[in-house]
């Protein structure tokens, strides 16, 4: 039969680690939030970075069509000049001219081609960012208020053990609290440890014959290994 203090720290530890339970639930909700809201700052980061691409790619394409443009006033240019070529061999020239410039030509137009393609695939990829966007911004919301309502739920359930472990530190002995309050400031729920035969739990030093004698009649006992208070379970 385990002495009164072994039974009241036993109670005292259950509820300090309910209590550590109940605080690392509070801790959740704005470590979510926080994951959540990274998520949407580099969904943000992503779409801006695509608006730039799609700025790119139309530059691109806008100075292709320029390049035509001026290529054909070329060929327009080159085509009057034969008509006033005053020799075969000037003729000649003015021809292989035109040749060359309508082969630049074709290759100015796949260019553009392929620049209008990349505009377009730029805008498709876009469109699919925001989506993801979006929806990371509403997952985002959700975590705030799922955070929102279940907060005053956890705080009252936090204030409740405290004051049900304010109660159960009364097995604690006046001289020992100030050391115990550092105990538990360093441990939390781990401050106290369950006997396993005369084996601390926590660092595993077997308890001698005289404390076990003194844990059994009640004295509030500290483990010589781990400086834990102890108790049988
Ligand atoms: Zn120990």
């Amino acid at each position: 039969m385990a002495s009164e203090t072994s039974a009241g720290l036993k109670v005292l530890h259950g509820l300090l680690q309910q209590l550590a339970e109940a605080e690392a639930g509070l801790a959740d909700g704005p470590r979510r939030i926080a994951v959540a809201d990274r998520q949407v700052a580099a969904g943000e980061q992503q779409s801006e970075q695509q608006k730039q691409a799609i700025r790119d790619a139309k530059r691109s394409a806008d100075e292709a069509n320029l390049r035509l443009r001026s290529k054909e006033a070329e060929i327009l240019k080159l085509e009057g000049q034969l008509n006033t070529a005053s020799t075969n061999k000037e003729y000649d020239i003015i021809k292989g001219q035109i040749v060359n410039a309508k082969k630049d030509r074709g290759d100015i137009e796949e260019a553009g081609l392929l620049g209008l393609e990349a505009v377009d695939e730029a805008q498709r990829r876009l469109k699919d960012l925001e989506v993801e966007l979006q929806k990371r911004r509403q997952q985002a919301q959700a975590a705030k208020s799922d955070y929102e309502a279940m907060k005053p739920r956890l705080q009252a359930g936090i204030e409740a053990l405290l004051l049900q472990i304010s109660e159960a530190e009364k097995v604690i002995p006046g001289s020992e609290l100030a050391m115990w309050k550092r105990l538990r400031g360093a441990h939390g729920a781990a401050a106290v440890s369950c006997l396993e035969d005369d084996f601390c739990s926590a660092c595993s030093t077997r308890v001698t014959a005289q404390d076990m004698v003194r844990i059994r009649t009640g004295v509030f006992v500290v483990c010589r290994g781990c400086g834990r208070a102890l108790y049988e379970g």
